[in-house]
């Protein structure tokens, strides 16, 4: 049969996709379609699995970290599956390629997990830790305490509950810590919390705030990144309601503001990254295995910041986003989010190995580390993740 890579040494013969659902306590959706915390209200929240299995015996196996989006991911990874089947187990490239083409309309997001899936085979097959057959870099990852939303009622309410928060993050050994305010995107609320928490924490973590395309106008964003250069934040992130597409507006901020910009979040892909750096749109370059195609696509863009000398920062807290940390000289630090006082990071309940994106698994480094097991590194509790399944789905060659 033809294949993408030509002759399929090794093919795949079997795709399967597990969904399954989880609660978390104190986590609700605002009027924006935001989680955000919310004293009192429980989330079902929605995970995937993915397991690709090869002729010989071999299996990749993902749990995507972004629960709340699942639906989307989950759907392309449905649409795509079909499309491995045959194609070489480690053909990776090809594969890339093939899928990129295949969703270039929907910017090929489900391609993520099924790249993901096929390192942590590749890993299994090399009995090696994907990070190490990426070229290992380093096995310890300073991380930043990324907040959840702030609620109206009783957590993160206020400037003073962000403060007290960032002070127990950094009791617990945390260097960094990053703001994501409130939904309603208040510039003067912002703003507040920004220079409350560089007074409580600034001499002693570094810090970040993150708009989340939440601010109304390129006004709004003008006026709380000037509260940034005021608190020495260390960067900026997707500032207002371009949603973080418009590199024009991005460059127009940068002769306002003097904190560095981070963008490119929201931007797919590798090609659509390249014009932000090449007109000098954002100062960090942003990055997700689980939405920019995998380890091998994040890789792409981690090495494309490489080459013009700029940083390439990741996004979100999982195995993937460590392996790729861990294989990177020029990026800075680990998202450990989303987390807030007293609600269970959102992430789905399934990993072991002693694997944790906990507040609590921080190192007394303000570090976290980095799977050493073969592949992803990290055993999934399948017995929950079949206990909670809500639906299943298997392609066979
Ligand atoms: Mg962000």
């Amino acid at each position: 049969m033809a294949t993408a890579s030509g002759t399929a040494a090794d093919p795949i013969e079997q795709i399967e996709i597990q969904e399954f659902s989880y609660t978390v306590d104190n986590l609700g959706l605002d009027a924006s379609g935001n989680r955000s915390v919310m004293k009192g209200a429980r989330s079902e929240l929605r995970a995937f699995a993915v397991v690709i299995r090869a002729r010989s015996g071999a299996v990749g196996e993902y749990v995507s970290s972004h629960s709340g989006k699942s639906g989307v991911l989950v759907s392309q990874v449905r649409g795509l599956a079909p499309l491995v089947l045959g194609e070489d187990a480690e053909a990776r490239e090809a594969i890339f390629n093939k899928l990129k083409r295949a969703h270039r309309h929907f910017m090929a997001v489900g391609h993520s997990a099924i790249d993901i899936a096929l390192w942590d085979l590749a890993g299994k097959i090399a009995r090696r830790p994907v990070w190490k057959l990426l070229g290992g870099y380093r096995a310890r990852l300073p991380a930043y305490a990324s907040t959840l939303n702030g609620g109206r009622h009783g957590i993160l309410d206020s400037k003073e509950a962000y403060g007290d928060y960032a002070e127990a993050c950094a009791a617990l050994g945390f260097k960094g810590f990053k703001i994501h305010g409130w939904g309603d995107g208040d510039p003067r609320e912002e703003a507040a919390v920004i220079l409350h928490c560089a007074e409580r924490v600034g001499a002693r973590m570094t810090l970040m705030y993150d708009a989340a395309s939440e601010l109304r106008t390129f006004a709004d964003a003008v006026y709380v990144g000037r509260a940034c250069d005021e608190g020495k934040y260390y960067w900026y992130e997707d500032p207002f309601m371009d949603a973080g597409w418009s590199p024009h507006a991005a460059r127009q901020l940068k002769s306002h503001v003097r904190t560095p910009l981070l963008l490119t979040e929201h931007v797919r892909g590798l090609e659509s990254k390249a014009p932000w750096i090449t007109a000098g749109a954002t100062d960090f370059v942003r990055t997700d295995p689980d939405y920019d195609m995998g380890i091998t696509g994040a890789m792409k863009t981690a090495h494309l910041a490489e080459a013009f000398g700029l940083d390439c920062e990741i996004h979100a807290a999982g195995p993937a986003q460590r392996h790729c940390m861990a294989a990177m000289r020029n990026s800075n630090w680990y998202e450990l989010s989303l987390v807030a006082p007293g609600v269970r990071n959102p992430v789905p309940p399934v990993f072991g190995s002693g694997y944790s994106d906990e507040l609590e698994a921080v190192g007394a480094d303000g570090c976290f580390p980095v799977p050493e097991g073969n592949g992803l590194g990290v055993a999934y509790d399948w017995d929950y993740i079949r206990r909670n399944r809500v639906a299943e789905q298997v392609w066979r060659r």
